[in-house]
């Protein structure tokens, strides 16, 4: 497919944007420019506004079941248009071809999770202190929603915002990443192809702060959700708290790995070992902190190193590329960083650490071990190919080195003990604890996290909640 130039879409129509301004797409596999954006100055998203607000009053008021409908015919069309969508994700964004098609089908899997999930947000009768009173709690759709999402997973992160507002009644403007924008574009397409009517959903590229500050600030804008950074969040979070806006942050993480003295080495490195390098480490629930305890470090170390080594990094199009380049010039910069400060402070470099090549953004598969606590990846995000692995002897000192940053988002766990299963769920700084297994974040699952990963969830019925205002009813009648 070739690439596309991503125009905005604004009150059911695609365009330019006022003034015409534009911004470079770029592959990051071969440092190309590919397309171009159209970017939205203050005119556009005032269009988009007012479109939302005539979208949500026609879509709140339009049949659940028909709303239900529409969104399983846009998620029949994700599954349809997938192997294209694929490609458009790939070129923008980096990730092999095969994580690509699992993103743009799992976008289906999602809106029609939504879809039927929508369709039982009851309210409730509440048996009233007098026989002529009727109690009722309405959930009532909380209006025009402003979204923001990133390039790391440019549809999977705007279709659960989306599947969300849409299956509650609202009407939702999408910002979505200028960097990777034909993919989001795509999914947009296709909720519109599927007959949502205009306004109900925006679509528009800028300055993301240029556009935060207005639509967030905005009276006909009722709720905020953002998916990114943790500095970034802190940010729009206090903004929206000015301006009083529900909000749902889905920010960085830092996941921990525990393997205690029982676990099963092969299997945590055929899962979390593997999950590491999906989208080159760039995903926030990415196995990370790898802590293992000290009578199996070594064996597990040497074994994570060779798989890592193994793996073929290159173009996501060329056929076997279990792993492509870092999606900007900004990771490849970060991941040197990161690696430097380890060694410098006596981290050993078991694999990788290197840039590979000097065309396109792609660095090594890094595996660190001995890793020191003062060390710059074991305490920020590091979001890219990077595994740090350090060792412990009490299964409490593995919490408490796990539970020392201020991320609380995704943890694995591996173990067969019951004694420890039980201290993990209970002592784990985490909103999402994976154990023996992979990370498998169902729509039907709460997607979320605790502490400075932000608050809100992004999947089960609670994600339906975020976007309901509750109302009390009584009514006296003689
Ligand atoms: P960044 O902090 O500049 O941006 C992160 C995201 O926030 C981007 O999508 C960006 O467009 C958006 N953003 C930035 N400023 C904004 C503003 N004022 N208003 C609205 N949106 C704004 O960092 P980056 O270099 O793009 O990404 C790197 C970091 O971002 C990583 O270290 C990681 O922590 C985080 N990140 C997290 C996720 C996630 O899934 N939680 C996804 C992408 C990036």
């Amino acid at each position: 497919m070739t690439y596309p130039h991503t125009q905005l879409f604004i009150n059911g129509e695609w365009r330019d944007a006022e003034g015409g301004r534009t911004l470079p797409v770029f592959n990051p596999s071969t440092g190309t420019e590919i397309g171009r954006l159209a970017h939205a100055g203050i005119a556009d998203l005032e269009l988009a506004a007012q479109a939302a607000q005539k979208g949500f009053e026609i879509w709140r008021d339009t049949p659940v079941n028909e709303r239900s409908a529409i969104m399983r015919k846009a998620a029949a069309l994700m599954r349809e248009r997938a192997p294209q969508i694929a490609e458009l994700l790939t070129q923008e964004q980096g990730k092999p071809l095969g994580e690509a098609k699992v993103e743009a089908m799992s976008a289906a899997d999602i809106i029609e999770w939504f879809a039927e999930e929508g369709r039982r947000v009851y309210g409730r009768i509440v048996p009233p202190r007098n026989v002529n009173v009727q109690q009722q709690v309405l959930k009532l759709p909380v209006g025009p929603v402003a979204a923001f999402t990133p390039w790391n997973f440019p549809i999977n992160q705007a279709v659960r915002k989306m599947s969300a507002a849409l299956a509650t009644g609202c009407s939702i403007i999408v910002k979505a990443p200028e960097e990777t924008p034909a993919a989001p574009a795509e999914l947009i397409r296709a909720f519109h192809d599927a007959g949502v009517p205009p306004g109900v959903i925006g679509l528009v590229y800028g300055t993301p702060a240029e556009i935060s500050n207005y639509l967030i600030a905005h009276p006909l804008i009722r709720k905020i959700t953002f998916t990114g950074s943790t500095p970034v969040g802190k940010q729009l979070a206090a903004l929206a708290g000015q301006h009083m806006k529900r909000v749902t942050m889905e920010l960085g993480g830092h996941a921990p790995v525990i393997l205690a003295e029982d676990a099963d080495i092969g299997l945590a490195l055929k899962t979390a070992g593997a999950a590491k390098f999906r989208n080159a480490g760039q995903v926030c629930i990415s196995p990370t902190r790898f802590l293992v305890h000290h009578q199996i470090a070594d064996e597990f170390a040497q074994r994570f190193a060779e798989q890592a080594q193994a793996l073929k990094v290159g173009d996501g199009l060329t056929a076997g590329t279990q792993m492509g380049p870092l999606a900007n010039e900004r990771r490849l910069a970060a991941m040197q960083a990161i690696v430097q400060d380890a060694r410098a402070k006596g981290a050993k470099v078991l694999t990788g650490g290197e840039r590979i090549g000097t065309q396109g953004n792609f660095f090594a598969p890094t595996v660190l071990s001995h890793v020191p606590l003062d060390a710059d990846v074991v305490v920020n995000e590091p979001f890219g190919p990077i595994a740090a692995i350090r060792s412990f002897d009490k299964i409490e000192d593995a919490i408490a080195e796990a539970n020392r940053l201020p991320f609380g988002l995704a943890g694995y766990a591996f173990t067969n003990s019951m004694r420890t299963m039980h201290q993990l769920n209970q002592r784990l700084d985490v909103g999402m604890l994976w154990v023996n297994q992979p990370a498998a974040p169902w729509p039907e699952l709460p997607f979320g996290g605790m502490k400075d990963s932000g608050y809100g969830s992004e999947g089960g019925p609670e994600a339906l909640e975020a976007y309901l205002n509750t109302k009390t009813v009584s009514i006296f009648h003689a």
